[in-house]
């Protein structure tokens, strides 16, 4: 596989690992600020907001560990370098290698 295929692949990597990070992410963020309404929504004890507390670190946490593929990705084939950010990136800002 040469370059240009290579980091189209790892585009297409990117842009998966990035939404599967908005998955786990936006429902740590949602446990996080309504954990009340949501322990009050279905009956739970007070007690119970701490489980949620600890089920929204664990979403965030595979988050992070998603957001760090995404990173792994955005590095250059030719340089190891990362390439750039953004969703469409032409040229290795730390090389020059032209993707397109
Ligand atoms: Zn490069």
């Amino acid at each position: 596989m040469d370059i240009i295929d290579t980091f189209n692949q790892q585009k297409k990597n990117r842009v998966k690992y990035t939404v599967w990070a908005l998955i786990f992410f936006l429902p740590a963020l949602l446990i996080k600020y309504y954990k009340e309404s949501i322990a009050d929504m279905f009956a739970l004890s007070a007690s119970f907001s701490i489980y949620l507390q600890v089920f929204a670190l664990l979403l965030q946490t595979v988050g992070l560990v998603l957001i760090f593929f995404t990173y792994k990705n955005s590095k250059c084939p030719s340089c190891t370098k990362i390439a750039g950010s953004g969703w469409n990136v032409k040229e290795c800002k730390s090389c020059g290698q032209k993707f397109t």
